[in-house]
């Protein structure tokens, strides 16, 4: 997924490191443009999916028995909404720390570590909360007042979204995992690439094996190019496709389930106490809004608030699920096609 970048923020990260990031921009956007054009997937053929699932030992996570019935839902809707004869297929089960030890040579391999070298705004930076407000301010530019107010309500200026995002980000990094350790502080400082959507798409961009990671991790953070549903869930991407040179859909995709399965005081309040089925739904309706992309290659959208094609605005899944599963008609003839992802 092409997020937009704002070159100042390139020049502030690139004061700490000797890579020349517009060098390094030119090529990844050359690279891009040179990826043949996407493809609509046919649906007279089956489509297989191969899946790894990652897992944070210490975060709350989904058994074998709960990832099989994610599975088979998604198969289901996506033949009921899409019409694709689905296969989902779980080829293998590793934790975060060795997925990112095997994707280590891709974070070194330009074109495609442009990513990972240019889209984190760090945590940890010294000047964040500045680089937080900058970037906010251009996701907002793009959309009308009517837009801001129906993601941001009465937030709407870039130093209140700003805020309102980083207060939210605050109570995220805070949760404790099974060892009683915060997700993001001082202390874990290096497990900061693991939530970076730069680091995903970069990770993704390499990938060889698979068409899907499923993950008990979330991708929370701040990065330059945030679209505005994920300024609204302060910093939350649920899940996303990217560009893939390599596999038979020519993308490849992550879904961060932690947002889903954590019982956290912030996530509770935000999105509502849920029953592991429910949870295991929104999970499934989640990954089909994927499938809208890696399958029928449909951007965005921000138009029909009833259909799959519009990812949840907030982080009130659950709700979404009720809305989008009661919807006819998902106008998916509507929805605009993309060239890349
Ligand atoms: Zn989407």
């Amino acid at each position: 997924m092409v997020r937009y970048l704002l070159l100042g923020l390139f020049l502030a990260s690139a004061c700490k490191k000797p890579l020349d990031l517009k060098k390094e921009e030119a090529a990844y956007d050359a690279y891009l443009e040179a990826l043949p054009e996407l493809r609509v997937v046919q649906k007279n053929a089956p489509v297989q999916l191969s899946i790894v699932y990652v897992e944070n030992p210490r975060w709350p996570t989904l058994d074998v028995a709960a990832r099989q019935r994610v599975y088979a839902n998604v198969e289901t809707l996506a033949r009921r909404v899409y019409g694709y004869d689905l296969k989902m297929k779980e080829a293998k089960q590793q934790t975060i720390t060795d997925l990112f030890a095997t994707a280590g040579p891709r974070f070194a391999a330009s074109p495609i570590r442009f990513p990972s070298e240019a889209f984190l705004v760090s945590w940890f930076a010294p000047n964040r909360d500045a680089l937080v407000t900058e970037t906010i301010a251009a996701a907002l530019k793009k959309h009308s007042p009517e837009k801001l107010a129906e993601y941001l309500g009465k937030d709407t200026d870039p130093v209140a979204a700003s805020r309102v995002f980083l207060q939210k980000l605050t109570a995220i990094y805070a949760e404790t995992d099974s060892s009683g350790q915060p997700l993001l502080s001082t202390v874990n400082k290096q497990d900061e690439v693991w939530y970076s959507y730069g680091h995903w798409s970069t990770l993704l961009q390499g990938e060889k094996e698979f068409d899907f990671v499923l993950t008990n991790v979330g991708i929370i953070g701040a990065d330059n190019g945030m679209p505005l549903y994920v300024v609204a869930r302060g910093g939350v991407t649920s899940a996303f496709v990217e560009n893939n040179a390599h596999r038979p859909y020519q993308g490849a995709g992550v879904l961060g389930m932690y947002p889903f399965l954590s019982d956290s005081p912030f996530f509770t309040a935000e999105r509502g106490a849920l029953t592991g089925a429910e949870k295991e739904e929104a999970i499934a309706w989640l990954w089909l809004h994927e499938l809208g992309h890696l399958l029928l290659k449909k951007e965005e959208n921000y138009t029909f608030g009833d259909s799959v094609h519009r990812a949840p605005p907030n982080l009130k899944y659950y709700e979404w699920v009720k809305t989008v599963r009661a919807t006819k008609d998902h106008r998916s003839e509507k929805v605009g096609v993309m060239k890349k992802f």
